[in-house]
Order: structure tokens, then sequence, then C-alpha cells
């Protein structure tokens, strides 16, 4: 899905050759140090940032500016940040029927009906009618994957979503996560969160100053790294 893609902003070269395939119902975690161009990578597949050479292709579109390009990746493609990123304005339950409802033009009943399901899945049904603002830190993560989820999208996108999460709430988000890759779920999740990544990874893939350096199985990427980069990180988060 990603071919040779490179990445400047200005004369910062953040996105080196990139190349990336992730098969239908695929996990990947990504992880590498601050600054390698995790995030870079995974927002130029969200296509909130754009590439500047190579390809990357999303469910058989190729990502350019085109409105089609755009529409396929509003669609298809779910997202959840570090930060929750929720309407304080709207209850959870809006917050979670206000895309259904806009972009896929889906009936208002029909979208609550999805989103108590994706809330039921998250383990919060009963927060529905509260404002995010009465939610805790995990909660507000929860909410924040169920409301990707009501798009129904067929790749979600993890970027550090329990990294400015209280060690408490960071098991219950992972656990949603785990959970949701239990439901065949094509992830690519930048996590350094090792548990998680030997629990469902398929394939961990280290990043270090815009490069892929190495990418293979958990056990063998935490067990047994072929590079001294790979070697030095892991030391470094154990
Ligand atoms: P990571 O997520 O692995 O920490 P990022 O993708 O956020 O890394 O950043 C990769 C590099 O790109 C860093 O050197 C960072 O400073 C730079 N960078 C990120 N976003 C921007 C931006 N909007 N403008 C300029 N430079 C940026
Ligand atoms: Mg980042």
């Amino acid at each position: 899905m990603l071919d040779r893609v490179n990445k400047w902003y200005d004369k910062t070269h953040v996105l080196r050759d990139v190349s990336l395939t992730v098969a239908p119902g695929e996990r990947i975690v990504v992880c590498g140090p601050s600054g390698s161009g995790k995030s870079t990578m995974i927002r130029c597949i969200n296509r909130l940032e754009h590439h500047q050479t190579g390809r990357i292709v999303v469910e058989g579109t190729e990502l350019t500016g085109s409105t089609r390009a755009l529409d396929t990746i509003r669609r298809e493609v779910g997202m959840v940040f570090q930060a929750y990123n929720l309407f304080p304005h709207l209850t959870i339950l809006e917050n979670c029927t206000l895309a259904p409802t806009l972009v896929r033009k889906m009936p208002r009943r029909e979208a609550e009906q999805l989103a108590m399901e994706y809330l039921t899945r998250v383990k919060i049904p009963d927060q529905a009618g509260k404002y995010p603002g009465q939610l805790s830190g995990g909660q507000q993560q929860r909410v924040a994957i169920a409301r990707a989820l009501c798009m129904q999208p067929k790749i979600m996108l993890f970027d550090e979503p329990t990294s400015a999460l209280d060690p408490e709430m960071i098991k219950e988000v992972l656990d949603t996560m785990v959970s949701l890759a239990d439901t065949g779920m094509t992830m690519v999740c930048v996590t350094h969160e090792m548990g998680f990544a030997r629990r469902v990874a398929d394939r961990v893939v280290f990043m270090d100053r815009g490069e892929i350096i190495e990418s293979g199985a958990p056990e063998q990427m935490f067990g047994d790294p072929k590079t001294d980069r790979l070697r030095a990180f892991i030391a470094q988060i154990l």
C-alpha cells in the first residue's frame, strides 16, 4: 500500500523510501524513536499530510489530491490519535453519529443504533448521553475508537492511542484494541506497548530517521533484533 514514499517538510526529509504492504486482516505495529516519522507515515495514509514521491494506495485507490481519493479515505480509513479529539459540545452519542449521518448520509435512527452497538462493544453504552468532559481519559479514548468504527472502516489507524493516558486506563484501551483485532479488523498501530504487539501483531515495523529499518514477527523483532538500532531502541523502552 506504500511504495517508496518520500516526504519532506521544507528541506527536512522525514520519510525515506518507505514501502509497506498491509494485507486485509493484517495487524501491524509500528515503533521507533520519537521523531522517526511514525506519525507522518500514518498521517500520509490518512491523507492528513501528503507525500511528495512514491505511491500510496488504499483499497485500490491511489492517494492524490483528487476528491475520489479523499472520499475513499473518509469511508474506508478510521483513525484514533493520541489526543481523543472528541467534539466537546456534542454528547458521546452525537460524536458517534455525526460522520455517519453527514458523510454516509445514514438516517439518524440507524446511526444511533449503530453507535449504541459500538459503544456497547467498547463497554460504555451507559455514557452515551454524557459530554466528553464528563468521562475519564480512557473512556474518551474508547469513545474515539467507537466513533471511528461507526464509519465502518476497512482499516483502522492508531497513533500512540495510550501514550497520554494514566497507567490504569491504558489497559482498558489496549483491551478494546485487542478485541477489535479479534474481529479481524485490519490495523496499523503506532505504539510502544510491547505486550500488545506480542499479543496481536502479525508484523512489527521499526522506523528510525524516516526509514523502515527492520520488520518481522514480534518474537523475532523483540527477541532477536538484527540491527544495533533496534537493539538500542528495545533496551530503551524496556
Ligand atoms: P514520530 O511520530 O515518529 O515521533 P513525526 O512523524 O511526528 O515522528 O516527525 C518526523 C519528523 O518530522 C520530525 O523531525 C519532526 O520534527 C518533523 N515534523 C513533523 N511534523 C512536522 C510539521 N508539521 N512541520 C515540520 N516538521 C514536522
Ligand atoms: Mg508521533
